[in-house]
């Protein structure tokens, strides 16, 4: 009987599963993970943070699930890959054979490298246990500071502040997710969140975390300065887990290498999700995509593969929709950035750097109060766009980016300035439905 192994129990390698069972229903399908929780959804950890859901609306499956698909479940850590025994060496000395591997081991968040951070009371934001530990701690505490410029930084931000907890938060630079966002929309964040009481401390580094008796009891900054506090906070980045694979000789860069059917450098072995590198063809070379949906999109790709199909995988148009101090934000497309946000190093969570590549494109936007929309308009296409607040667009402006329609005839009026941009596109899109019929004549064939 054929022999399938996966090496962690996330989005990817769950996917892989329920694509293994559409092509072999009777292979012997094993899955190694070594978190206790199994699988959960990691994106919906900010929301159980913050007391907007409960633990167990974390968990897209239940057991019996699993057990329909015929898996073999083992909570154990995979130590060592022999690439010729065709075998995986586990923490409790078992070892298991295989004949197709899925390495899908995720991503870990960056330590940062300062005096202290072995102290009780340094928090991260990773994994369900990391949530566990800030709610068992988090109400016999009182002040909090919270170091890093992307979205997860935000969520421990939001978390704490839903919990009662005074915040500080530390920028490097002079403004939120500058990489991503534009001054207007970093400002909108920004304001929102000192009206939630949360005192921003911009161009302010973490230089050490000060203890006393073995736990939190304040940070230093680099300009000296002395903030009390009892927890820290840290999401400066991710690192994909990737040290198994180097051990076994795979080639990889940042993260896995692989090929558009998710084949490692050794054929037998694939990648896919947060610690896969992935070719990216809009921008002709391979990226990380550390999201849930292309986790989850790669990691059936590959379990296709796995079982004898030839699927190529074709990373999408980035696409995330996430909320920023309550503002619920979709991100669609390539963005790009004017300046690079110190704060994030490699790639933070949630984010695909997809998003960083500037197109030569226009920018055009509007915005009132806090609702925004932001479209990047290429020569004939737009090429990204980003709402926030209002989500009337999303669906349209998600369709009209991965379509390439051609924006032709409204162009010239997006650019316009004092122009709606929302009116223009809705109204363009109206047409389109009306005549969705005939969609493939307003579609640019790439
Ligand atoms: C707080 C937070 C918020 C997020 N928000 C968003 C969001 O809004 N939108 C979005 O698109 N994405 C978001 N993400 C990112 C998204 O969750 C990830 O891209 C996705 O979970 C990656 O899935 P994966 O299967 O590659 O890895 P993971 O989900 O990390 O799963 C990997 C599993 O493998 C296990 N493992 C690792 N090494 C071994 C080993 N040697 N042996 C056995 N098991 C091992 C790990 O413990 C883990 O259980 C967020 C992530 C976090 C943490």
């Amino acid at each position: 009987m054929y022999k399938y192994l996966i090496i962690g129990a996330g989005a990817a390698g769950v996917s892989a599963i329920e694509a293994i069972r559409t092509q072999d229903p009777t292979g012997e399908i094993t899955q190694v993970c070594d978190e206790a929780a199994g699988y959960y959804s990691r994106p919906g950890l900010a929301y159980y943070l913050t007391g907007e859901i409960s633990e167990d609306g974390l968990s897209p499956y239940k057991n019996s699930d699993f057990t329909c698909m015929k898996v073999h479940q083992i909570k154990a850590q995979a130590k060592r890959i022999l690439p010729c025994q065709h075998q995986v060496e586990l923490n409790d000395n078992n070892t298991l054979s295989y004949n197709r591997l899925l390495i899908a081991t995720g991503a870990r968040a960056t330590p940062a490298k300062v005096p202290g951070i072995e102290l009780d009371g340094v928090v991260k934001l990773d994994s369900l246990e990391d949530v566990r530990h800030i709610l068992k701690h988090a109400h016999r505490r009182r002040t909090v500071v919270i170091v890093g410029g992307g979205i997860t930084a935000l969520e421990l931000v939001e978390g704490f502040r839903a919990r009662g907890l005074l915040v500080h938060y530390f920028l490097r630079g002079d403004r939120y997710w500058s990489n991503v966002l534009d001054e207007t929309e970093s400002h909108i964040v920004e304001r929102r969140l000192k009206e939630e009481g949360v005192q921003i401390h911009y161009q302010t580094e973490l230089a050490e975390i000060i203890g006393s008796r073995g736990r939190v009891a304040g940070v230093f900054t680099t300009e000296g300065k002395k903030i009390k506090c009892d927890i820290v906070g840290i999401a400066i980045g991710i690192q994909p887990k990737k040290a198994i694979a180097e051990a076994a000789g795979l080639k990889t860069e940042r993260g896995i290498s692989v090929n558009e059917y998710l084949n490692t450098s050794d054929l037998d072995i694939f990648a896919a999700g947060d610690v896969a590198e992935v070719f990216d063809p809009t921008v002709g070379k391979s990226i990380l995509d550390s999201l849930w949906g292309p986790a989850r999109r790669q990691g059936y790709m590959a379990g296709l593969n796995m079982a004898g199909e030839k699927v190529p995988y074709y990373k999408g148009i980035p696409f995330n929709v996430t909320r920023l101090a309550g503002l619920t934000t979709s991100i669609i497309g390539a963005l790009g950035g004017r300046e690079e946000d110190a704060d994030v190093v490699g790639i933070v969570r949630g984010d695909s750097e997809g998003w960083r590549q500037m197109p030569d494109a226009l920018v055009a936007q509007n915005d009132f109060d806090v609702n925004r929309l932001r479209v990047l308009v290429g020569e004939n296409h737009l090429v990204g766009a980003l709402l926030m607040g209002d989500q009337t667009l999303s669906r349209a402006i998600h369709r009209i980016i991965i379509d390439k329609i051609d924006i032709t005839p409204i162009r010239e009026k997006l650019v316009h300035p004092g122009n709606s941009i929302n009116d223009v596109i809705g109204d363009f899109w109206t047409e389109i439905a009306t005549a969705q019929g005939n969609i493939e004549y307003a579609t640019i064939k790439s």
